[in-house]
């Protein structure tokens, strides 16, 4: 583990940073002071995560209640897609892929990518109508392909860095196409400001979970790697729900 501390706010790219008193699993946050994100630091190296993801083996637990997820996801979907025909579709970071089954039922062009080869194996296997790959985005980006309908779920809170991801994901968005994006929403109502209480929520769970976004946090990032037309529609849940754009 590297102890260098943050300079730079990974979304906003702020340089006000302040520690927090809080810990868990022997991992520090700070905040930004600019934007609020909250985030580990110092973030794990490359070496203790891919550690830590050897023996993460969640594909099983992600298996369960696969019919109401695959039916979740259609109506998420159909919600961001209603006036449009179904184009291309690609969920990044899929897991085992029910997103990318309920996309091929709505008629998408369905294929999903997970550098969890564990989980591209359960995923093939039990659709095989779909199309998966070990794959990033950032090397996905490097191929050219473009999409029409980007789905990533529950992805970005998993990363120590942002720009290449989110760069890459712009790469592959067709001219008007849509990103969706979903991360727990740190800033719910129905959760406490105080970090020193929040840090007891199950979603904050370092090493897995690096990032903590909230509607104000996440905006900046947006709108640096160029999304426009961002919503995030209200949800009674604390997940944040976020729609976006590169035009228009
Ligand atoms: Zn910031």
């Amino acid at each position: 583990m590297s102890n260098v501390i943050a300079h730079r706010c990974p979304s906003c790219h702020g340089g006000s940073i302040s520690p927090l008193e809080s810990r868990k699993n022997d991992h520090a946050f700070v905040a930004c002071n600019t934007c609020d994100l909250i985030f580990v630091d110092p973030m794990p190296s490359d070496d203790a995560l891919s550690d830590f993801y050897d023996n993460y083996h969640k594909s099983a637990q992600y298996l369960s209640k696969l019919d109401s997820k695959i039916r979740r996801a259609k109506k998420r979907i159909r919600s961001v897609n209603w006036l449009k025909k179904p184009g291309t579709f690609i969920d990044v970071g899929c897991n085992v892929g029910f997103a990318v089954e309920a996309a091929r039922l709505l008629g998408f062009d369905a294929s999903g990518i997970d550098i969890d080869a564990n989980a591209i194996e359960v995923a093939q296997e039990q659709f095989s109508q779909a199309k998966f790959a070990v794959q990033s985005v950032q090397d996905l980006a490097e191929s050219g392909e473009k999409f029409d309908f980007i789905y990533c779920s529950e992805v970005i809170e998993h990363l120590p860095e942002l720009d290449s991801f989110f760069a890459a994901l712009v790469k592959c968005l067709s001219e008007g196409g849509v990103l969706y994006i979903t991360t727990p929403d740190n800033g719910h109502f129905s959760l406490p400001n105080d970090f020193s209480k929040l840090v007891e929520w199950t979603s904050v769970r370092p090493p897995e979970h690096l990032m903590y976004f909230t509607k104000s946090s996440v905006a900046p990032l947006l709108k640096r790697h160029g999304l426009r037309s961002v919503k995030m529609p209200f949800s009674f849940k604390p997940t944040l729900k976020i729609i976006a754009k590169v035009k228009g």
